[in-house]
């Protein structure tokens, strides 16, 4: 890969990162000293050196290893990142072992691809397998990933005992006894029947998927998969399509599974249902979760820990216990309860924060950033939003009643009133979180009833949140990047292939551009739960900038400032304005709203009680009387 190590470009990662604190001549400097990748690549050269050496029982113990974290791979993916907690995974890993097998063994497989070489049919059951695990994913994935809370796991345990007891059943799949015979695999005229030497294979899929997936996450596909975490809406906001990340990453998670299983039949040579069972598919998210669902390197640790422990208590257990049974589960299922007690994110940040004393990360070094596309914006005064007698009950209680704004490119409005007056709920009729129950909210002039918030990102307008909506653990530089997800288009094949580099040099450096111009730069490479609630919300705008809008809707974005950040903020809103944006602002602080907003809206109860320009509302009798019985102050120094 074609790497420059002393990138100027702001976007250039970590480095640029510390440059916001640390001399600019430190962040150009070579580095020195051990980073992760040269731990993995010394990891991966011992591995290899010494495979050949290694006992029989340690290469069966790794090659088991490296199976199970295959799947756990995807369940971090899944779980972890994705926030979806499955218990049904052992089941895909049946569709692949069962796949092959069948493919490799049955009569009537040999009839159907009659003329293929033998040497040729495990790779028909890998296609056959990864065909039939992407059709049974997305058909499951598209009725499961609907439902909510607790629904989706118990969904999972639903369709992982289905399949289990389907692969004991059918008669072509040789019910509970299962398939005998399955072939070795053969790569270019050279058997891999030796566990050790198809080990090697393992072992390389493995090092492949936790590289191909490292790639995904760090991308802009990755950022958006994170999103999904951070809440539908949130995510929708920001133009990710929610339902369609969700379902690729059940695929995907689908998918690792399928190959693990695929690898396990032709290792065993042998397939029954037994080890596809639910039992099974826990087992798999305990290592994910005791390894750290959130890191995929979690996934290799706790497929080891797991293995390793069961191991040992096979041996232990009934001899404890004086009698032979599965109790090992129990023992896992504690083990669980103390590892989450102690260590939530699992035992892998734990390994990384003692390591980092020596290894410091790699440095991800981006090429020279082109900016990103950028649309035209509308013509000041011309209407960008419009809300047309729009009303929404819940229930009985009328939230907006027939409330009628227009934002026109240019200008700042602002929506006040006290609290429970509606505004909260207004910004999500006209944002597309919810749908007014009448009236009618057009943007850029398009009627937007029914249309899902990314279709209002789409057309120009984003939005903070009155309650922050980040990802804690994330750094402001990567929420910042999610705003930018809609004016970048590469795909997740080519991030995980590495070939969205351009693409997400200029993302980053878009994003970096905003934080520093939300006086935030300081903070970028922070996880944004450090900073001050009050510096969140800038964040959140900083992230609604870097979609490039056009409309820009604001809740409360001076709650939690202080004074001078205030009056950052009034200057940075003031200077969107000049620059064209239409900008809506809910907000309290009277004397940041009277000073900044060009025209007032006052909705009480739902409805407009008035209209104008900031000194008429000053002087209004009833918003007036609004406030002072509301117990609100409208006290200004304007
Ligand atoms: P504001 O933002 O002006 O403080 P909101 O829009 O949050 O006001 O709330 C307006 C009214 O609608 C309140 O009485 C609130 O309790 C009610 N409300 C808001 N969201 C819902 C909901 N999802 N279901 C039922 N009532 C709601
Ligand atoms: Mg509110």
């Amino acid at each position: 890969m074609s790497h420059t190590v002393s990138d100027p470009v702001p976007g250039g990662a970590s480095k640029a990162a510390q440059a916001a604190s640390v001399p600019a001549a430190a962040a150009s400097a070579p580095s020195r000293g051990l980073n992760t990748r040269h731990v993995v690549l010394a990891a991966v050269a011992l591995l290899l050196a010494s495979w050949g050496f290694l006992p029989e029982f340690s290469v069966t113990l790794l090659n088991y290893i490296g199976l199970y974290a295959l799947v756990a791979l995807g369940l971090v993916m899944l779980t972890g990142v994705g926030g979806m907690t499955s218990f049904g995974q052992a089941a895909f890993v049946g569709v692949g072992a069962y796949a092959t097998a069948w493919v490799c063994t049955s009569a009537q497989a040999a009839q159907w691809l009659g003329g293929l070489p033998p040497a040729l049919l495990p790779w028909a059951g890998l296609a056959l397998g990864l065909a039939l695990t992407f059709a049974v994913a997305w058909f499951l994935g598209a009725i499961t990933l609907r439902l909510s809370g607790h629904y989706l796991p118990l969904g999972t345990i639903a369709w992982g005992l289905s399949l289990y007891f389907l692969f004991g059943n059918l008669e072509v799949l040789g019910g509970h006894t299962g398939l005998a015979g399955v072939p070795p695999l053969v790569v270019a005229g050279f058997s891999l029947a030796s566990p050790r030497v198809l080990g090697l294979l393992i072992w390389a899929v493995l090092l492949l998927a936790l590289w191909a997936l490292h790639n995904l996450l760090d991308s802009r596909e990755g950022r958006a998969i994170r999103a999904l975490k951070g809440g539908r809406v949130m995510a929708e906001s920001m133009g990710v399509d929610t339902a369609r990340y969700r379902i690729k990453v059940f695929v995907l998670a689908a998918l690792l599974a399928a190959v693990s299983g695929w690898l396990y039949a032709h290792l065993q040579r042998f397939v029954n249902p037994t080890p596809f069972n639910l039992n099974i598919g826990i087992e798999y998210l305990f290592m994910a979760v005791v390894g750290g669902a959130g890191h995929l390197w979690g996934a290799v640790l706790g497929a080891a820990l797991i293995t390793l422990l069961k191991e040992q208590l096979q041996d232990w257990l009934p001899r404890l216990l004086g009698s032979s049974g599965n109790f090992e589960v129990i023992v896992f299922g504690l083990l669980m309860l103390v590892v989450l007690q102690r260590f939530a994110d699992g035992l892998w940040p734990q390994l990384a924060a003692l390591a980092r004393r020596w290894v410091r990360p790699a440095p991800s070094v981006l090429p020279a950033a082109a900016p990103l596309p950028a649309r035209p914006l509308p013509p000041r005064g011309q209407v960008v939003l419009e809300a047309r007698e729009v009303t929404k009950r819940f229930g009985g209680l009328v939230a907006n009643n027939a409330v009628n704004l227009t934002v026109r490119a240019g200008e700042v409005l602002a929506l006040i009133g006290p609290n429970g007056a509606g505004k909260s709920t207004f910004f999500n009729m006209i944002s597309g979180v919810d749908d007014p129950t009448t009236g009618e909210v057009r943007l850029m002039g398009k009627p937007m009833a029914g249309k899902p918030s990314r279709e209002f990102a789409a057309l120009g307008l984003s939005r903070s949140f009155q309650h922050v909506r980040l990802l804690g653990q994330r750094t402001v530089l990567e929420n910042v990047a999610v705003g930018a997800h809609r004016r970048a288009h590469r795909g997740w094949i080519a991030s995980m292939l590495r070939l969205d580099r351009a693409e997400e040099a200029s993302v980053l450096a878009e994003a970096r551009r905003q934080i520093e111009r939300c006086g935030l730069a300081a903070h970028a490479d922070t996880p944004a739960a450090s900073l001050a609630l009050g510096q969140q919300r800038i964040v959140e705008i900083a992230r609604a900038l870097a979609s490039q809008p056009a409309v820009l809707l604001l809740d409360e974005p001076a709650a939690g400032l202080r004074h001078l950040e205030k009056q950052a903020l009034a200057k940075l809103l003031d200077q969107l304005r000049a620059e064209g944006l239409g900008i809506l602002v809910v907000e309290h602080d009277m004397e940041f709203v009277m000073n900044l907003a060009d025209r007032i809206t006052v909705l009480e109860f739902g409805t407009v009680i008035a209209e104008g320009t900031p000194a008429q509302i000053q002087g209004n009798q009833r918003v007036l009387d609004a406030y002072l019985g509301g117990g609100d102050d409208l006290g200004v120094a304007a």
